[in-house]
């Protein structure tokens, strides 16, 4: 075991972390929010960063929304962010359909408007977004029509999931030359008290049953969200801190991309889960033991004011 992982960070250890790192990437729900709230004391966490010369970019598995949206949510919360430094799994799905896919044709999009909008900005068109009102008899299910130039079939989260929209995505998914890609694998979004809703995991599961495939999948822990960052913005791993509240998927990015690593207690992973990993002995577990943990990133404050 790797004693010294998992180090609580206090003191003058903060300090020195921070001075060892020029970029820090942020997950979003649970660390800097919880909902439609600010965690207490991450504006002021992340505006300090910024005006002490570090780069600091949000990196989100919601794709509910283009990087507009969470600009302007980040600045009616206090936060000091720009539109080029939000990267969500709406936005960088676009991406990986345009230049890791080549994408040459329409998009079947089970997912929201603003992953239509982040599409179009792409230059990529897409159906499906909205309700599908079709009903029938299991014969006409597998004759539904499609878009001849549909060429690649995305996940992402979509409140208007349904039946006639699994069996369309199968249809489109039957022909092997269609792509599939996926936003992010989350089952569980966790709320307050204890309550959760399903999440995107739950419907790309669906598709991927249903078509008997597995989908290419863009959001955390895939090393993809850190390449789109790093592309776009000249970052040496080594010199970034991934801050994250979930251990299979902020931390596994981190790990896995050659990131120091941050666990915030403030969302859904707790010390139990990292001792459980620790404890296993299997080898991808230990990618899940983050190298410190705080309580909440407001502990880094002092450091960054003092
Ligand atoms: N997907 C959806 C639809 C969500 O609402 C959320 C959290 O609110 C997430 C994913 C997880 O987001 P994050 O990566 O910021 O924790
Ligand atoms: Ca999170």
């Amino acid at each position: 075991m790797a004693v010294s992982k998992c180090a609580r960070l206090s003191g003058a250890s903060i300090g020195d972390l921070l001075d060892s790192v020029d970029s820090v990437l942020f997950d979003c729900d649970g660390v800097i929010w919880r909902g439609d709230q600010a965690i207490p004391g991450a504006p002021e966490v992340i505006n300090s960063l910024k005006k002490g010369g570090k780069r600091v970019f949000f990196v989100t598995n919601n794709s509910t929304k283009t990087r507009k949206m969470y600009a302007d949510k980040l600045g009616k919360l206090g936060f000091n962010a720009r539109e080029d430094e939000v990267f969500g799994t709406a936005y960088c799905s676009a991406v990986y359909l345009k230049t890791v896919c080549k994408l040459d044709g329409k998009v079947y999009l089970i997912g929201s408007n603003a992953m239509r909008q982040e599409l179009e900005t792409m230059g990529i068109q897409a159906v499906g977004v909205g309700p599908d009102h079709i009903s029938g008899v299991q014969n006409d299910w597998a004759n539904v029509p499609l878009d001849p130039e549909v060429k690649a079939v995305l996940v992402g989260f979509d409140e208007h999931f349904s039946y006639a929209k699994l069996n369309r995505a199968l249809q489109y998914l039957c022909n092997p030359e269609c792509q599939f890609v996926g936003t992010n694998t989350d089952t569980r979004l966790p709320l307050e008290g204890d309550k959760a809703v399903p999440g995107t995991g739950c419907l790309l599961k669906a598709v991927e049953t249903a078509a008997q495939r597995q989908a290419q999948v863009v959001g955390k822990p895939s090393s993809f969200m850190f390449k789109c960052v790093a592309s776009q913005f000249v970052l040496d791993p080594n010199k970034c801190l991934m801050v994250g509240d979930r251990l299979d998927t902020d931390i596994m990015l981190g790990s896995s991309c050659g990131l120091k690593t941050l666990l915030t207690l403030t969302g859904v992973s707790t010390i139990a889960d990292v001792e459980a990993h620790q404890r296993s002995g299997c080898p991808i577990r230990q990618e899940m033991v983050p190298d410190y943990y705080v309580d909440s990133i407001a502990e880094i404050l002092p450091a960054l004011q003092g």
